[in-house]
């Protein structure tokens, strides 16, 4: 498991309690966890109206694992770090984005002045976060969608590519940006009189547990997702992980729910609406009946979970509902480990989150 919270990243319930304490009591992780989870950021890019491949690369640019000449040669895939465009440091984050004379090129021709902001940032975490102080959320959106440009250029360049203007790539960001803002103002307005059933927050200091399940037979296993949220629709913790083996997608759809509240529970969470798209599932944990089929003890197991709760409701919702865990449930595919992210969007689940975030 990629645990993030102790020092020798295993996950122990110990922490994970104590993770979920500082959550609870909204503690700023900005210090303890900057470059891992940079909370504070994070936010902030999570909220900027930008193409999600766009607030990746944000969320990629400060966790420092952008793929930077620098960063291959830590990672031992080449040897020489060197800048290939100015030839006169080591290509890192900051040099390739901020420093690198192309880039200073972009950004003096650009609305968002380099002078706003002094040279001499340690990290790119750092200039996001002076970024975040000193500019507008437009003129935001703007820097990254600038940074994005520019970090595709590079890799352009490496591969034959000309370099554009500055004038030209940032005219190419403004108008990128323009058009992404007018396609979202017409999703909104479809979203809003369209009748398909969407998540909802779970009610005020209650929080909401989103389950789900894939199956792939190819690799004879199965996926689990699970993914909570508070009544702002804010991400508490979530997960992707494999499962064993299973007969048909009841089975996957109980293990994963096992699964699911037994998370939420080592990470503190004890007043939970239950949610999940599986009928089979969440109407046998609605009904006081035994459940004698073969999946039997897991629905013991998950009734005695749930006895344990402080609060408890268990809701059927459509797959458009579900979409969050759904995504993470699928991404499981790729992982060799389990992985859990705490107060912090699940990169694969962020288109589906961001569906979710439109009805309210
Ligand atoms: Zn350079």
């Amino acid at each position: 498991m990629m645990w993030l919270h102790t020092a020798r990243g295993v996950y122990s319930v110990k922490s994970g309690y104590y993770v979920a304490t500082q959550v609870l009591r909204g503690a700023d992780w900005t210090e303890s966890s900057r470059g891992v989870c940079g909370s504070k950021v994070w936010t902030m890019l999570w909220k900027l109206k930008v193409p999600n491949k766009i607030k990746v690369f944000g969320w990629r640019v400060c966790q420092n694992i952008l793929p930077t000449r620098d960063n291959l040669v830590h990672r031992r895939i080449i040897d020489d770090d060197t800048c290939e465009l100015c030839k006169s440091t080591s290509e890192t984050v900051i040099h390739a984005l901020w420093e690198c004379g192309v880039a200073r090129d972009v950004w003096a021709s650009s609305l968002v002045k380099r002078q706003k902001c002094a040279g001499g940032q340690q990290d790119s975490m750092q200039l996001f976060e002076e970024m975040q102080g000193r500019l507008t959320r437009e003129e935001l959106e703007l820097f990254l969608v600038q940074a994005w440009l520019i970090w595709s250029q590079r890799n352009r360049i490496s591969h034959g590519g000309k370099l554009q203007s500055p004038t030209q790539l940032n005219k190419r960001a403004f108008d990128l940006l323009t058009e992404f803002r007018q396609a979202q103002e017409q999703l909104t307005i479809a979203s809003r009189t369209s009748t398909v059933s969407r998540w909802c927050p779970p009610p005020n200091s209650r929080f909401k547990l989103n389950f789900d399940a894939a199956i792939f037979p190819d690799l004879k296993c199965s996926g689990i997702g699970a993914i909570i949220r508070n009544e702002r629709g804010e991400v508490m913790g979530a997960m992707s992980a494999k499962e064993q083996q299973v007969l048909d997608s009841t089975e996957a759809e109980v293990l994963a729910c096992r699964r699911a509240l037994e998370f939420a529970i080592d990470i503190g969470f004890s007043e939970l609406v239950i949610e999940g798209d599986s009928a089979q599932v969440l109407n046998s944990l609605r009904s006081t009946a035994t459940n004698l089929s073969r999946l039997g003890h897991i629905f013991d197991d998950i009734q005695c979970l749930m006895a344990g709760l402080l609060w408890v409701e268990v809701k059927l919702v459509s797959r458009n509902a579900n979409g969050a865990p759904h995504s993470l449930a699928r991404y499981a595919k790729n992982i060799v480990e389990d992985v859990v992210w705490l107060e912090d969007s699940p990169p694969p689940a962020l288109e589906a989150l961001y569906v979710d975030s439109l009805q309210s």
